[in-house]
Order: structure tokens, then sequence, then C-alpha cells
């Protein structure tokens, strides 16, 4: 849908599918050479590095000039997706990432639905020039961009990659390496196929694929059997500070900046940590802190099974969002004052928790 000024009146994010004006658009700007930028969200996983190098690689392929810049760093269990190296880093190599968002004739901005969410990026992707164009499959996506494909029903914004190439009429132009990006980002983003989200439709995806390219085995262990000691020692940790509050079938686990330093922290190492805390049976809420001293915020991770809505709970109360079942936000409060305030909130909650 092409869309007009602020576009206030337009509820973009109840439309699943962009319209076939917006895909003739589309369409008509990649018919001759573009210079391309993909924007991932800040500390982006497996769902926003899959998903731009998955665009990044078809996008190559056309004939265009693409870079990917993420806002910051990501865990190195992604170090070796196809293409991965090429990808620019606006917190480490700040001008050049600015001169490149200035110069973009088009910038896509995937798996996040706020510029905010890009960090440092964001003073430069609003003036920036290029047209944008969202895909994405968060809640309540704002409304920057001149093309919006916002579906809050898909596991992933990598399945929605796929479901875009669709729109283009260019399946077949999936190689290996496109293949292999949307498949790690889907992986990751179902819980390795498990979240509810996770539809037949998600399946036939992953199906084809397998069928033009990516080794289903290879990309899992790349991604989940790397590991370090440290890493283990630091999960050993965290399920030791794992807290249950069966009055309200909510668990939390705290990690301070102590103890990921005692474990040599890296980004990423804390990633899954908090399925551990909803996997205890008769647990709904399930909530990981994360205390970044340098940053001086704790970062929150929640994580829900059925109907607790932990995108509302983040967006009220810890500066976050996300979707039904998970969500991230932050605080600035130290550890200690943190915990004491997510635990005060639950009586709140208590009837939705209890159901
Ligand atoms: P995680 O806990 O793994 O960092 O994030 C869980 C989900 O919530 C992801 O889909 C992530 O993109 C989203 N999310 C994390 N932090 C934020 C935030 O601060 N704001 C919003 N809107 N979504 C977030
Ligand atoms: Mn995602």
């Amino acid at each position: 849908m092409l869309k007009t000024g602020s576009g206030k009146s337009k509820k973009l994010y109840l439309r699943s599918r962009m319209t076939n004006i917006d895909i003739k658009e589309i369409k008509y700007l990649l018919e001759t050479p573009k210079f391309i930028v993909v924007v991932p969200h800040k500390n982006p996983d497996g769902d926003a590095i899959g998903s731009s190098l998955g665009l990044y690689h078809y996008l190559k392929s056309k004939g265009h000039d693409v870079v990917v810049i993420t806002p910051n760093d990501y865990p190195e269990f992604l170090k070796w997706i196809p293409g991965e190296d090429t990808i620019i880093k606006h917190e480490s190599d700040t001008v050049k990432a600015n001169t490149l968002i200035e110069n973009a004739e088009l910038i896509f901005t995937l798996d996040f639905n706020a510029l905010n969410r890009t960090g440092s990026m964001e003073p430069n992707l609003v003036a920036a020039k290029g047209i944008k164009i969202m895909i994405d499959h968060h809640q309540l996506p704002e409304d920057y961009a001149k093309y919006v494909y916002s579906d809050v029903s898909m596991c992933s914004t990598s399945e929605m990659i796929y479901h875009f190439l669709e729109m283009l009429d260019d399946v077949n132009a999936i190689t290996s390496a496109i293949a292999t990006s949307l498949y790690v980002g889907i992986m990751t983003d179902t819980g390795s196929f498990s979240f509810n989200a996770t539809t037949s439709t998600t399946h036939r995806v992953v199906a084809d694929l397998i069928d033009k390219g990516a080794n289903n085995a290879q990309i899992h262990g790349n991604v989940y059997d790397t590991n370090t000691y440290d890493r283990l020692q630091l999960l050993g940790r965290a399920l030791n500070n794992l807290k249950v509050i069966p009055k309200y079938n909510t668990s939390y686990i705290s990690l301070s900046q102590d103890e990921l330093n005692t474990f040599n922290f890296k980004k990423g190492d804390t990633e899954g940590v908090v399925n551990y805390a909803l996997s205890l049976n008769k647990v709904n809420f399930a909530v990981i802190f994360i205390e970044h001293k340098k940053e001086g915020i704790v970062k929150i991770s929640l994580r829900s099974k059925g109907n607790f809505d932990v995108n509302v709970f983040a967006r009220n109360h810890f500066n976050g969002g996300g979707h039904l079942n998970a969500a991230g936000g932050r605080s600035e409060l130290s550890l200690k004052d943190t915990l004491e305030k997510f635990i005060s909130l639950l009586p709140n909650y208590s009837k939705d928790l209890n159901s």
C-alpha cells in the first residue's frame, strides 16, 4: 500500500499481505540496480541476521549493491552464515555506516516494529532519504515505512522473506545461501519449530528451503552445539538462581554482572536460558533479568505459555515489547530493585496467571 504522510488513519498492521499495487511498485523499483541497505534490530538474534542475509543474497543475485548494517554486534553462533563477514556494525563503524544509510536508495528494515529498536541508528534512519520497506512480525508496527509487510501471526521475519519472494514470483531464485540464512531465522525464532506460531505453512517453507540447499542438521549443530565450557557453567549458575513463585505460576532467573564476569560472559551466552525457567511444570510465565553494568540497565527477557501476554507486560512495565509469548524489555533500576518491582506487579495479574 502506498502510504501518505503520517498515515495515522491506516491500521496497516491489520494487513497480513502487501497489496498488489505495493508489489507492483516494489518490483518496478527492483528492476534497475539500486544501492540498498538492510537493517535489523539492535542485539540482533538469529531471525534478525537470518532474514537480513537471506534478503541480502537475494538482492545481490538480482544485481543490486547491498549492505547489511546491524546496530551492534551479535552472538558467535551466528558468525558462520554465508555473507555474515560482509555485515557492517554501526556501533564500531559509525561514520561509514552513516554514509551508507545516507546514500541508500532503498532501506529494508527487518524484524522490528519501531525505529528506536535500532538504538543509535535511529536518527540516521529517520533522516535517510531512501524508500523504506518494513518486513516484520512484531505487534504494533510504527508508521515510518512507505511499504509495510507486517504480520504478527508469522513465526519469524525469515519466513516472511520467503513469502515476500513468493509475492515477487521469485521463489525459484532461492539459492543455498538464501535458504541457509532463512532456515537459521525460522529455526531460532520458533525454538526449533516448537512454538505456537509454527504452522504447517512454516513446515512447507522449511521443506522447500531444505530442497533448495539448507542443510538442516548442520545448521542446527552450528547454532546450538557450539557451547563453551564457560557458557555451560554460566547456565549452571542461572539454574541455581532460578526462583519459583507457585502462587502466580511464575518463575524467574537473575544474573548479576559479577556472575557474568565470573564466567567470561560473551554476547549470546544467555540466549535461550529463560526457556529453562518456562519449561517448569505448572509455570506459565518466566523471566530472566540480566544486569548490564556498563549500560546501566537490567536486560529482561519474558516468555509465557498460553494466553498470558508478555508483550503487554513488557510494554507496560519494562519499556519493551515483542510478541504474546516472547518479549523483551529493560529496567534502569538496580537488579535488586528491578526484581522487587517485578514481584510486586504479580498480584495485579493473579487472575491471568492462574487461568
Ligand atoms: P528476547 O527476549 O529474545 O530479547 O526478545 C524476545 C522478543 O521480543 C523478540 O522478538 C524481540 O525482538 C522482542 N523484543 C525484545 N526486546 C524488545 C524491546 O525492547 N521492544 C520491543 N518492541 N520488542 C522487543
Ligand atoms: Mn523475529
